[in-house]
């Protein structure tokens, strides 16, 4: 049931390029800090889908170099279920920039697998409604699978 104080909910997370060779341990953070993986796959972005997943960050002078990472090697997709996800997510990764995450935030995911302010280990969701969008951009809705009904009757 939901309430004020927890609540039931999805959320994006993805490893980046540099730690997906870290998988099994960021799998075993996952487990430890109860998130169901409720949707998992292993995908190779291009240039123009990375674009377009961070396309808030268009005109940043980061961008470039966001692309490159992000098309360097195989990123992890995740739809993660849980209590609080989008929040307690975050939490988990620490901060954006993996050094300060070892400062303020030592078992962080960005702290224990990233390596600075732009290679930092996993991406999540900053809101429910990005949650919603960014899982939707990995994960759509099939709709012909949606039309496929099931076979209810016998047929022999
Ligand atoms: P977060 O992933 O913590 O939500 P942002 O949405 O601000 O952070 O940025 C998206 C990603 O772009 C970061 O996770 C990181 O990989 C990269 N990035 C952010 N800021 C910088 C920066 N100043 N220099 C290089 N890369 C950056
Ligand atoms: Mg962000």
């Amino acid at each position: 049931r939901e309430s004020i104080t927890s609540r039931r909910q999805r959320t994006f997370a993805m490893i980046k390029p540099d730690a997906v060779g870290k998988l099994g341990e960021i799998l075993d953070v996952i487990e430890g800090r109860e998130f169901e993986i409720t949707q998992m796959k292993m995908v190779r972005l291009t240039q123009s889908q990375a674009a377009a997943f961070y396309r808030e960050h268009e005109g940043r002078k980061f961008f470039e170099a966001l692309l490159e990472y992000m098309t360097s090697g195989p990123v992890v997709a995740m739809e993660l279920t849980g209590q609080d996800a989008v929040s307690r997510w975050r939490a988990t990764l620490g901060p954006t920039d993996s050094s300060v995450a070892r400062t303020d935030t030592p078992n962080s995911i960005r702290a224990l697998f990233g390596t600075d302010k732009q290679a930092n280990a996993a991406h999540g969701s900053d809101s429910e409604l990005s949650a919603t969008r960014e899982i939707e951009f990995f994960f759509p809705s099939s709709k012909v699978v949606d039309e496929l009904l099931p076979q209810t009757t016998a047929i022999l």
